[in-house]
């Protein structure tokens, strides 16, 4: 392909998503989203046409991205189901809910008098990402994000197959910023048996650099 991103369109995902338990409380956790708009960013710096389907944050707007709010996951899958049709290449920076609820409880749960416990079923959320790689078209270049507490990288590169994922980028969640910080430290790992480390930098920088890597990536495809 020419450039990877001049007049090309990329969806890119970001934040957390909430999945409601009742009218007033969700299950959500604690993804900025900084990471996902900054990579928004880098791609629109580098001429494409970007959609970001976000999940709730305080970030405002990127200038000339098309952003699309979404809540649960599965407003994301529908939303990313739309765009991704069109789309040259994902960047699944969401921190999607595993779990959600059985059902949202039409009222506020009330404490009740002498019970000390209560018991959330939760059900299993769709997996967006395997779920648009089962029709990715040859073309479509997808990198996922994985943040581990343990072994690391065999996790990662064992999501990166069973997702079909050309890349996946392994973050530590409490090392070196992370999640919820503004810089942070990854290693990326290709479908090809590649492996970039990058160093602790600001997430804006760090969005640059692994946008110049998935370009040197699609340039030898
Ligand atoms: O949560 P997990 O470590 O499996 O996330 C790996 C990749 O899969 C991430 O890119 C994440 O956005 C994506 N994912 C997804 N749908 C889910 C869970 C994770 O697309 N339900």
């Amino acid at each position: 392909m020419g450039s990877a991103f001049e007049g090309r369109r990329w969806l890119v995902t970001a934040g957390p998503t909430y999945e409601p338990i009742d009218p007033v409380r969700f299950l959500g956790n604690f993804s900025s989203g900084k990471m996902g708009y900054a990579i928004a960013e880098a791609l629109r710096d580098r001429g494409a046409e970007v959609v970001l389907v976000s999940g709730p944050t305080c970030l405002p707007p990127p200038r000339g991205v098309a952003v699309v709010h979404v809540v649960t996951a599965r407003e994301m899958l529908a939303a990313c189901r739309t765009h991704f049709r069109e789309a040259d290449g994902l960047v699944m920076a969401a921190a999607v809910a595993d779990f959600r609820p059985r059902r949202r409880k039409p009222h506020k749960i009330k404490k009740q008098p002498g019970k000390a416990q209560l018991a959330l079923e939760l059900v299993e959320n769709p997996d967006i990402v395997a779920t648009l790689t089962r029709r990715k078209k040859p073309h479509q270049y997808v990198m996922g994000f994985s943040l581990e507490t343990h072994r690391g990288p065999a996790h990662a590169i064992e999501k990166m197959r069973r997702k079909r994922l050309d890349a996946i980028v392994l973050n530590h969640p409490w090392r070196e910023g992370g999640i919820g910080a503004d810089d942070n430290a990854v290693v990326v790992f290709g479908a090809d048996g590649s492996r970039r480390r990058f160093s602790r930098r600001p997430k804006s920088e760090l969005a640059q650099a692994l946008v110049a890597w998935i370009a040197e990536q699609l340039s030898s495809r």
